[in-house]
């Protein structure tokens, strides 16, 4: 059931891929289409479960490393140069966040980063200022228990109540993508969040020799998934 699933949502990548090459129309649609299929699924796999604890404004568990595949990376980017180049970009300094943010916690393991605590740069008046186009990542980590997202990220050794079909449905959509990414002859690993967005904003050139097969965010690859 779920690895034909897999194979239809893998031909929809696949089907976005082929009919937009290489055109400046592709980050977008491969990014939003896995938005899109996240959302517009997920309440159905969720209608038996408790509600989740997550409510805009709770960052409790915006400290854990992020990880995304490179549409969503250069989707963010663009996103981060909008606001950048918006009325509030010199006040919110998105990119120096990020800078600073990807200097502070590069290469640290996730206890390292719950010790440092080192907020997510997108945390701007305590709410996520991406929230359109978060990560995959970050839609399928959901808590039913905000007090324990907040007693895990004190460093505290609880349980953290996850929902499961949140996480399952992330990782449905992420494989789908990265197998037609890598059917197309296109770099179809993870990265880290706030190193491939720092890449990507210090070279514009990142997303056109992405789309030309060189895995242009290398640096920012992580071998495994283990984010929020
Ligand atoms: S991108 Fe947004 S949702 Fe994801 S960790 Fe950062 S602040 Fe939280």
């Amino acid at each position: 059931m779920i690895s034909a699933a897999s194979a239809r949502l893998e031909t929809m990548f696949g089907a976005i891929l082929a009919t937009r090459s290489a055109s400046g129309q592709l980050i977008e649609a491969l990014a939003d289409r896995a938005f899109d299929l996240f959302e517009a699924n997920i309440e159905a796999q969720t209608a038996h479960l408790p509600p989740l604890a997550c409510q805009k404004g709770c960052p409790s568990c915006c400290a854990l490393r992020v990880s995304a595949t490179a549409p969503e990376i250069f989707l963010i980017n663009r996103y981060v140069r909008k606001i950048d180049a918006g009325p509030a970009g010199s006040t919110i300094g998105l990119s120096r966040r990020i800078a600073h943010a990807n200097r502070a916690t590069r290469g640290l393991s996730e206890t390292e980063r719950m010790t440092r605590r080192e907020p997510c740069p997108f945390i701007v008046r305590g709410a996520c200022i991406i929230h359109p186009v978060r990560p995959l990542a970050c839609r399928g980590h959901a808590s039913f228990d905000r007090r324990a997202c907040a007693q895990a990220m004190a460093g505290r050794d609880v349980d953290v109540p996850l929902s499961a079909p949140h996480r399952a449905l992330r990782g449905l959509i992420q494989d789908a993508l990265s197998s037609a990414l890598s059917r197309a002859g296109l770099p179809s690993g993870l990265y880290e969040l706030n190193h491939g967005l720092a890449l990507a904003l210090a070279d514009e050139a990142r997303e056109r020799d992405w789309m030309l097969g060189t895995d242009s965010l290398a640096p920012a690859r992580i071998a495994t998934d283990a984010t929020a």
